[in-house]
């Protein structure tokens, strides 16, 4: 463990971020008159980093106006002009990859390695998004009626709102709204409130590159706030496509308010992922990959690996392993080399934390390692936790839900059939994995889990663009950033066109 560093050191760094990436420092007290109601803080030290205006209900729907606006002339650019722009802001990503990973590191905790990840992982969107716009393809099909023609043609979709969660509080905006622009689409967001310098780094470099391309004005607003303006513009007709990304308590508040109104949903939501390891496994392959999928970004990942079902003859000897890895991780601030765990992102987490500990003990359960907090009498105000090994009975009801902190529970199995019924068995389907060398386990894992995400020998975090990233279940069905997943932005229309000069009916109805 190293120190922790002063609130000078956080403030440069986050200074140094936002002034690079084009943000005035004058945010952070509101400059333009308006309260500052919303504070920002960073977990490493727990300080205030300022406070921003929050947007208004009134100031919401002014910014969702003009993105109807913006719409109606985005729409009419042809889409490979569009994609002009996504390319653009994956050159200023690009060129300040570092700068808007100080301010991730700052706000979310993670250390430089995963928030320059977390940055390349926009750039690769912009690209692909870029190869999308030449490809949002239509199919044609032979029409039962002489010398008429069937095709579907996409066509934009309208205001796009994007919701996001804190831990991944820049990409995950990045896959819809690259996506979403080359679609034709205008992309409002409301981002974490947790984590809204980093959305301000990352949305002034876009603004930068839509008034470089020529792109209207008002296309790609910001709303700074809370759950109430989240809610304010998931209520707006308006909106046509509300992707919301991150509790599932949050999906279940959001969805049915969009479908009252007949609007459109993509959901992201929590995931409780599993992984099994088979008696055939690479013991250390399979180590490396559970350590850093359950104990990287302290656990803050949705596709963080909670859940490790274990063949019984391997089990011992893994939970060892891994229990003395643990013990080698370096805890403290992410501005440090080396650190691998940062800090928790706030209070609430780690009770949270407490709290599931506890259960799992009052259910049979072994902590092995972890769960204490360190570096509190440094900083109070952060909290930083050993993550956790808890060794389970059985898959009790603390495994049901997400526990979003470093919490891995290892239970056993006997044979596979029983380890996927366990591995399935929670009300969460988003990323799953096997470690094993044996054909037909892998076969059997990828053919029987119900996962967005099924892995064979990696854990069960770290996706790539191009690969749709999503779930099943209370993750909510939606699908981001690879394959067809272009589609959920545009509306699908299908068009008959008649070159016959007679009008024949289909299915040989006569009328007239
Ligand atoms: P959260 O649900 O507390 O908040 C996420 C966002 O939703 C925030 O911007 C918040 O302001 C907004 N929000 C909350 N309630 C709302 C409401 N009723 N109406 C409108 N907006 C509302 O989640 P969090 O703590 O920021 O993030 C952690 C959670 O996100 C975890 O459950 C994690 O698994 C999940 N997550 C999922 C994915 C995925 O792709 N599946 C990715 C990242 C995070």
């Amino acid at each position: 463990m190293t120190a922790l560093p002063t609130d000078q050191t956080i403030t440069d760094l986050l200074t140094s971020g936002l002034n690079a990436c084009g943000v005035e420092a004058s945010v952070l007290s509101a400059g333009s008159g308006a309260p500052a109601n919303l504070p920002a803080r960073s977990p490493i030290t727990g300080q205030s980093l300022g406070s921003l205006a929050a947007d208004t209900k009134e100031s919401a729907a002014d910014k969702i106006a003009a993105a109807a606006e913006a719409f109606a002339t985005w729409r009419d650019v042809p889409a490979p002009v569009r994609g002009q722009l996504v390319q653009r802001w994956g050159q200023l990503l690009g060129e300040h990859k570092e700068d808007l990973a100080k301010i991730i590191t700052v706000e979310a905790g993670k250390t430089p390695s995963e928030a320059a990840g977390e940055v390349q992982e926009m750039i690769d969107i912009c690209e692909f998004a870029l190869g999308q716009s030449r490809q949002l393809w239509g199919k044609t099909m032979p029409s039962e009626r002489p010398g008429h023609r069937l095709m579907e043609t996409w066509h934009p979709l309208g205001v796009v709102g994007v919701i996001s969660a804190f831990n991944f509080p820049v990409a995950v905006y990045s896959w819809n709204t690259a996506l979403a622009l080359v679609a034709g689409d205008a992309v409002v967001w409301k981002p974490s409130e947790n984590a809204v310098l980093a959305a301000l780094g990352a949305q002034s470099l876009l603004a930068r590159a839509a008034a470089e391309v020529g792109a209207p004005e008002g296309l790609v607003p910001i709303l700074v706030g809370g759950r109430d303006i989240g809610d304010a513009m998931v209520r707006d007709e308006r909106v046509a496509l509300v992707s919301a990304t991150g509790s599932v308590r949050m999906g279940r508040e959001v969805g049915p308010v969009v479908a009252e109104r007949f609007g459109r949903v993509l959901l992201e939501l929590g995931g409780n992922n599993g992984a099994i390891v088979a008696p055939s496994a690479d013991i250390d392959l399979a180590l490396r990959g559970v350590v850093f999928a359950a104990a990287g970004t302290a656990g803050q990942r949705c596709t963080t690996l909670r859940r490790l079902i274990v063949h019984e003859s391997i089990a011992d000897d893994l939970v060892e392993k891994i229990v003395a890895a643990y013990k080698t991780l370096s805890i403290g601030s992410p501005t440090e080399d080396g650190v691998l765990v940062g800090p928790l992102i706030n209070e609430g987490s780690f009770e949270a934390m407490q709290a599931a500990l506890k259960q799992a003990e009052s259910e049979g359960g072994t902590v092995l390692c972890g769960g204490r907090r360190v570096l509190d009498d440094e900083r109070p105000e952060a909290h930083y936790v050993e993550p956790a090994v808890v060794r389970m009975p059985s898959q009790t009801s603390v495994m049901e839900s997400e526990t979003f902190a470093p919490i891995l529970y290892v239970v056993t199995y006997s044979d596979l059939d029983e380890a996927l019924d366990v591995h399935n068995g929670v009300p969460q389907g988003l990323s799953s994995a096997i470690f094993t060398t044996e054909l037909a386990e892998s076969e059997k894992f990828l053919s029987r889990s119900d996962c967005g995400i099924a892995n064979v020998n990696i854990g069960t975090s770290g996706a790539e663009i191009g690969g749709a990233f999503g779930g099943e279940k209370e993750t909510g069905g939606g699908r981001e950033s690879g394959t067809d997943s272009w589609k959920a932005y545009m509306r699908q229309a299908t068009n008959t066109i008649n070159y016959s000069g007679e009008l024949p009916l289909a299915q040989g109805v006569e009328f007239l």
